[in-house]
């Protein structure tokens, strides 16, 4: 994507979060900054040996996006807010450029990108990503994951709008849960600590006591999917996540 889109974007978005004009200006650097500079990732190689990959602008690796978008997170829980909103523009950067096209070996690139820079931008799909989006490590997670590069122009620049609204929402809005969801956790901490742990090992000690009492080695094998139970306790393990989306 041309510079004017990610610049479009950078300033629909800062709008709808209402930043600060110092943030804003921030925003829009950072959404051009690869296109200056690159990124560079830390790889390693089979042996081990760590070396530094450019990093794709078209079809980049949802992880990397996904770890800016981390990276933000914890700096703004931090109180580090112009880092966060940097982080973020990068991320919406790699974001947008995904959202585009490239055709077979790149063969539609310059015309794909220079048919979007032609178009305006619809600030109405940018606030709707924005008032769609759950401040939540999952939801951040599908945005990434559900991004698909689109032939038509008008389609990718309103799929980069309606990502970059959502994405940048999730990782900059909210610094505590709602108090339901709290609320949820909370409960469901205790249920798992106070009631499904305890419950699985008294279940695995007394199949393997009884094995014993019976002289009976079979008896054992109980001892192990009831082991296993709190692994498979779902809710639990993702309310964790989402906590850790607070700093919790
Ligand atoms: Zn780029």
């Amino acid at each position: 994507m041309k510079w004017r889109n990610h610049l479009d974007i950078a300033d629909a978005v800062a709008d709808a979060l209402e930043l600060s004009p110092h943030r804003k200006e921030i925003l829009r650097q950072a959404s051009v900054e690869p296109d200056k500079h690159g990124e560079r990732v830390l790889h390693f190689d089979r042996r081990g040996e760590p070396y530094l990959r450019w990093m794709r602008h078209h079809h980049p690796e949802a992880e990397v996006i996904e770890a800016m978008a981390w990276k933000a997170r914890y700096a703004l829980l931090e109180g580090r807010e112009d880092d966060a909103v940097w982080c973020v523009g990068k991320a919406l950067h790699f974001l947008q450029d995904d959202c585009v096209s490239l055709g077979p070996l790149g063969t539609r690139h310059d015309r794909s990108e220079l048919a979007i820079s032609e178009l305006r931008l619809s600030r109405e799909t940018v606030v709707s990503g924005v008032r769609g989006a759950k401040v939540s490590v999952n939801f951040m997670r599908e945005c990434l994951r559900s991004i698909r590069p689109s032939r038509d122009p008008m389609t990718a620049l309103d799929r980069a709008a309606l990502f970059s609204g959502a994405l940048a929402a999730s990782v900059l809005r909210g610094r505590n849960p709602e108090r339901r969801l709290l609320s949820e956790w909370l409960a469901t901490r205790r249920r798992f600590l106070l009631g499904v742990v305890p419950a699985s090992f008294a279940l695995a000690i007394a199949a393997f006591v009884s094995s014993l009492l019976a002289n009976e080695p079979m008896i054992t094998l109980i001892a192990f999917p009831a082991l296993f139970a709190p692994f498979a306790y779902r809710r639990y393990w993702f309310l964790k996540e989402e906590m850790t989306w607070f700093g919790l």
